[in-house]
């Protein structure tokens, strides 16, 4: 359980140096850390904070709560977003095509109800996880991820969880200051929560890895290390024996997710320039004006799977090179002035573009597999 007295102290610590502080970088992590605890604070599920704020949103009708939090979302706006990185014709031309190959993929159909409920144990998952991560067999990786795994005090195991965030099974908070991961685990009971634990665990060794602040590195590709990693984890499940056809929802649902996100994207920049009576052949400019932090986010995170399934594709080939490649992607500063590169993992831009295409016969390829060996029909 995280311990709520400390980090109560180092919020009032972190709180107080921010007054006080000149050095911009300095105030940068502070703020980060900040925007943690009281996240921290709001998701620990003890009677103290969340009980107790849940209870006054009873009363007040969400007032409460809103009031705290929008003073530090204005925060978190700015940390992440005030400060606009590159993103010239080119790039964001890309990145809509990347958005719309991945929308003509092959549909994965997929829904939360497909997934069988059962009892999951919190030892267990976590267990697994720990299982998981020696498996993998890389040393770095492993100690980063036992920081995460062996310290109480990083894991919360959660009954309620708050801040708009009650779809979220799993949460991770990093204090940039004292430099600690800290995740936020809230079981569904089903096989997804072994999935979810293990991500963010990942959230944890990638912070441990490197650091990465807003200001300075291009920020929307934090998944790119965390969605690699569900696809290994995805098989290292199947291969301690999890029952295969939960396992493969487990697949067809990673597929779908990013199809969706994808249709979803389309529909929105669809809609906004319907609104700006710029529907009919769009140029990139008509597509630029409509643009917003979230729009953008939503097509990093598109390109952000296409290069996840990239490493998994790499990892599945040579393990080993692989592994260095998800080691440098999550070692590496990607500088906000220009379009993001990852040609230094084997990922250069018509590689990417080429597996943007391939987006959902991921899960239907190991589908035929599935059948083949245990007659699974559907
Ligand atoms: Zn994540």
């Amino acid at each position: 359980m995280w311990n709520i007295k400390d980090i109560n102290s180092k919020k009032d610590y972190v709180t107080e140096r921010i007054k006080h502080c000149t050095d911009s970088k300095e105030k940068e992590r502070l703020e980060l850390s900040l925007i943690s605890y009281l996240a921290l604070l709001d998701n620990s599920g003890t009677l103290r904070y969340t009980g107790f704020y849940n209870a006054m949103d009873k009363i007040t009708q969400n007032k409460f709560s809103a009031k705290r939090e929008q003073e530090n979302a204005q925060l978190e706006q700015d940390l992440f977003f005030k400060e606009e990185a590159f993103l010239d014709d080119d790039y964001l031309q890309f990145l809509l095509n990347v958005c719309n190959n991945i929308a003509e993929t092959p549909y994965v159909d997929f829904d939360e109800s497909y997934i069988s409920p059962f009892d999951t144990d919190y030892k267990n998952i976590l267990e697994t996880s720990y299982g998981f991560y020696t498996d993998l067999g890389d040393q770095e990786i492993l100690e980063q991820a036992k920081k995460v795994l062996t310290d109480e005090s990083s894991i919360n195991l959660a009954k309620t969880s708050r801040r708009g965030m009650t779809d979220c099974s799993g949460l991770t908070f990093n204090d940039y200051t004292f430099g600690k991961s800290y995740i936020n685990l809230t079981k569904k009971n089903n096989i997804f929560d072994y999935q979810v634990a293990n991500h963010e665990v990942m959230h944890g060794v990638d912070f441990y890895m490197q650091n990465k602040v807003p200001s300075e590195n291009y920020y929307g590709f934090h998944e790119v290390p965390t969605y690699t990693i569900d696809y290994l984890f995805i098989d290292y499940l199947e291969s301690k024996g999890m029952d295969a056809n939960e396992v493969q929802k487990l697949r067809m649902k990673k597929d779908n997710y990013l199809q969706e996100l994808a249709k979803l994207t389309q529909t929105q920049i669809k809609g906004a320039l319907i609104r700006n009576k710029k529907y009919n052949n769009p140029t990139i400019e008509d597509i630029r004006e409509i643009l917003h932090p979230q729009l953008i986010k939503q097509l990093l995170e598109l390109q952000s799977g296409v290069i996840s399934y990239g490493l998994y594709n790499q990892i599945k080939i040579d393990k080993q090179q692989g592994l260095e490649n998800l080691k440098s992607f999550m070692k590496n500063i990607l500088p906000k002035s220009q379009t993001p590169d990852f040609s230094f993992i084997g990922l250069d831009n018509q590689t990417i573009m080429e597996l943007s295409k391939q987006i959902g016969t991921y899960s239907m390829t190991n589908e035929a597999s599935i059948q083949e060996t245990q007659g699974f029909t559907r």
